[in-house]
């Protein structure tokens, strides 16, 4: 008997399976989709196996597989679908592939350290009526007849409650012993609530859902329409037919509000998956699944490659959001996948969002998707008011960071003791540092991006790479001590709205307040438990919150997100300006929202300010096919780089040259142009973007293109063939 095994191997040129003896130990139990420790070159590496064959005819000696990895472990059939899915979507290796969908606990790598979680218990060892004579002869001993009481009633206890002296004496005489049990690192708590009585508008909407069939749904609501509220409905509904459901959703910020609304639904049912989760987290996680001991997996993007079997139904949260692509080898949208996987097991996909991307929104309208509307708040909360202030006045004014009505509505809030939300999405102090004498700004020496002044750390960070350095009184080029901080950042913001409400309780939630782990629900939960007036933060508090008390909510710099060169910039103002707005006014409270920009007219904020979501898809349509972007072109973009400027450069052209001679005459290639930031640690970026209705040679020259430069360790080639921004 023989076993094929694919292992990791660092080059895109190896990715095939190895054939390997199996021991005799190993042939009950060896199946397809499991880990095994095999020998290689003379080390021993991990792999997956991939078949196993009875005869195996080649000249060489087959060595012998060395042991099984994990016994719990195997990759079921439908993961391996997807992970080719994956390798001929993205153009990754298979290996790559299969890497991704696993947690690091589960990767195929060295296997450092045990996690499972072992907590120790004492039981009783002797019989209970040996235990008995025991503690009639023994009456001056209390302390042991305390422990052998407690163990005879509870029959299990943790050793860490009862360990000492006494103990070891009953442990060394036989009558307790020691056992070791796993133990989950997180767990719901019990079941609270029961289920509201959903709207009519709600329960149209599961009235239209066809569980017994594949089709994608897109529910367009309005924010606080009640979208969680249906998700948890239908979720429900598929577990009663004891199928499996997963739900994916944005940001981990998110995460923190829904998990707890899911534990307190369904209780221990829902395994959950984000980034904020510790290894040993992750792979507990992963064990109740692979146990069958839940239905329901919430998480982030990597969770839609979660081992869920008789899946009934997936459910993409704000299926518009940015992260649910992967930026890193293999290149994926979360949305692909949970396409194929719906697919795969003949169940519906639900796209939920209030501001749909573009390309969702036209499937939907062509028919493609089955549109579902939300279009009003539940109950008697409506959409907040949107007023949108010129800061061209206001600066005529003096007043730079907050308007005069956002001001004097601050106030008004804290009087009232209702809450306030402010988004400003740039972190730190100061975001641009310049000499007034010689004109000298401060730029990131391996990338090519200013450097952003941290008051709290006192120096400067490249947001890019990271690099740090001392803040210093003089300018480094003419020694002139005449430095300026421009620019606004959330730290500045936060001390600038301390000076101005002293009395206001104030947080602050961005990437430099939450790198510690649980700090973001910390922050969240006295948020919602009123502990602070004003929460302000980046784009991190945009979406999903839902908090009572918030009325006001005010955008420090509307424009931010407009002025980024991409395709993509007036849906992303849309949806983040929409969703900002979205956190006021969510229950009896009426909510109102500050917009402060410079570009007043604008259409999009326009469109914002009215909750008119059409009309900002008609108008954003309209650009796109002028400009040939999506939904009415697909996108492709390759990025070539190397430290060598002239290598890249030369390199970049000899692609375009190859891609001209092998697509179709009717696909476009843009550039070479220089990558949105040019110079990343050190390293410098090109970029060709394609743009394709249908081409049959494209991912076949792409392919041979990657093969290319496989070998090249100079020159770096990424090919992403679903980009979000270019
Ligand atoms: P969305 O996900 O669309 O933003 P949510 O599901 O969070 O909306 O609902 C907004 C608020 O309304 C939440 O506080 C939720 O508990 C409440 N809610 C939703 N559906 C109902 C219902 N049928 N009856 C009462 N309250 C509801
Ligand atoms: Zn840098």
């Amino acid at each position: 008997m023989y076993a094929e095994v694919l292992i990791e191997y660092n080059s895109k040129t190896i990715d095939k399976s190895f054939t390997y003896l199996v021991p005799e130990d190993l042939k009950k139990i060896l199946q397809v989709g499991m880990k095994v420790l095999v020998p290689f070159g003379n080390r021993l590496i991990n792999g997956f196996v991939t078949n196993i064959v009875n005869d195996f005819n080649d000249d060489y000696e087959v060595k012998e597989i060395n042991c099984l990895v994990n016994k719990e472990f195997v990759l079921n059939k439908e993961l391996f679908k997807v992970a080719e899915y994956l390798k001929e979507e993205t153009l990754c290796t298979k290996i790559q592939a299969l890497q991704t969908m696993l947690p690091s606990a589960l990767k195929v790598k060295e296997q450092k350290s045990n996690y499972e979680k072992l907590v120790t218990y004492i039981v009783a060892c002797a019989n209970e009526e040996e235990i008995n004579t025991y503690i009639s002869n023994n009456e001056k001993r209390p302390k042991q007849i305390e422990i052998l009481k407690k163990i005879l009633e509870d029959k299990k206890v943790i050793k860490k409650e009862i360990m000492g002296s006494s103990l070891n004496t009953l442990l060394e005489k036989g009558l307790l012993k020691e056992v070791k049990e796993q133990e989950y690192r997180l767990s719901s708590g019990e079941k609270q609530e029961n289920d509201l009585k959903l709207t009519k508008e709600q329960q149209r909407v599961i009235d239209e859902i066809d569980f017994t069939t594949n089709n994608t749904y897109l529910i367009h609501g309005v924010t606080g329409s009640g979208k969680t509220e249906v998700y948890i409905k239908l979720i429900k509904k598929v577990i009663k037919k004891g199928k499996t459901a997963i739900l994916l959703v944005p940001e981990i910020t998110l995460t923190a509000q829904i998990v707890e609304r899911f534990y307190k639904r369904f209780g221990n049912d829902v395994a959950i998956f984000h980034s904020a989760l510790s290894e040993g987290e992750k792979y507990d996680e992963y064990l109740k699944i692979l146990r069958k001991e839940v239905h329901i997996v919430v998480g982030t993007r990597s969770a839609i490659f979660t081992p869920l079997e008789n899946l009934g139904i997936i459910i993409l949260d704000e299926e518009h959001t940015e992260s649910y692509k992967q930026d890193t080898t293999p290149r994926y949208h979360a949305r692909d996948i949970a396409k194929f996987r719906a697919e795969y097991n003949n169940i519906p996909l639900i796209l939920g969002s209030a501001t749909p991307t573009l390309e969702t929104m036209a499937r939907a309208l062509k028919g493609v998707y089955k549109y579902l509307e939300l279009p009003n708040r539940v109950g008697t909360s409506r959409l907040p008011d949107i007023k949108i202030i010129d800061m061209a006045e206001e600066v005529k004014q003096r007043n730079f960071i907050f308007s005069s009505v956002l001001k004097d509505k601050i106030k008004d809030r804290l009087e009232k003791q209702e809450q306030t939300i402010l988004l400003l999405n740039r972190r730190g102090f100061s975001t641009i540092i310049t000499c007034s004498n010689c004109g000298y700004t401060y730029k990131c020496p391996y990338c090519d991006i200013t450097m952003t002044y941290h008051k709290s750390s006192n120096n400067l960070r490249c947001h890019y790479c990271g690099y740090t350095v001392l803040k210093s009184d003089k300018c480094p080029e003419c020694h002139d001590a005449t430095l300026n901080y421009y620019g606004l950042g959330t730290e500045k913001l936060e001390l600038e709205l301390k000076n101005m409400f002293k009395e206001a309780r104030i947080v602050r939630m961005d990437t430099d307040t939450t790198s510690k782990k649980g700090s973001h629900s910390k922050i969240i939960n006295d948020f919602k438990d009123h502990k602070y007036d004003i929460l302000l933060g980046t784009q991190m508090i945009s979406k999903g919150l839902d908090f009572p008390l918030v009325t006001l909510v005010g955008v420090i710099n509307a424009d931010a997100t407009l002025n980024i060169p991409d395709f993509r910039s007036g849906e992303k103002t849309f949806a983040l300006l929409s969703q900002t707005a979205g956190r006021a006014g969510r229950k009896d409270l009426q909510g109102e929202v500050i917009l402060q920009t410079f570009n007043k007219d604008n259409y999009i904020l326009n469109c914002v300010k009215e909750n008119d979501y059409k009309r900002f898809y008609q108008y954003e349509m309209n650009n796109r096919h002028k400009l040939n972007y999506p939904p009415y072109y697909y996108l492709c973009s390759i990025k070539v780089s190397s430290k060598d400027y002239d290598l890249a450069s030369s390199e970049t052209n000899k692609v375009k040259k190859y891609l001209e001679s092998h697509l179709s005459a009717n696909t476009i290639i843009l550039g070479p142009t220089t990558a949105s930031v040019f110079k990343i640690n050190n390293v410098y970026n090109f970029q060709i973007i394609i743009k394709y209705k249908k081409d049959d040679k494209l991912y076949k020259s792409l392919k041979e293109l990657d093969n290319i430069f496989a070998l090249n360790n100079k020159v770096n080639i990424s090919i992403d063939t679903s980009p979000m921004r270019i």
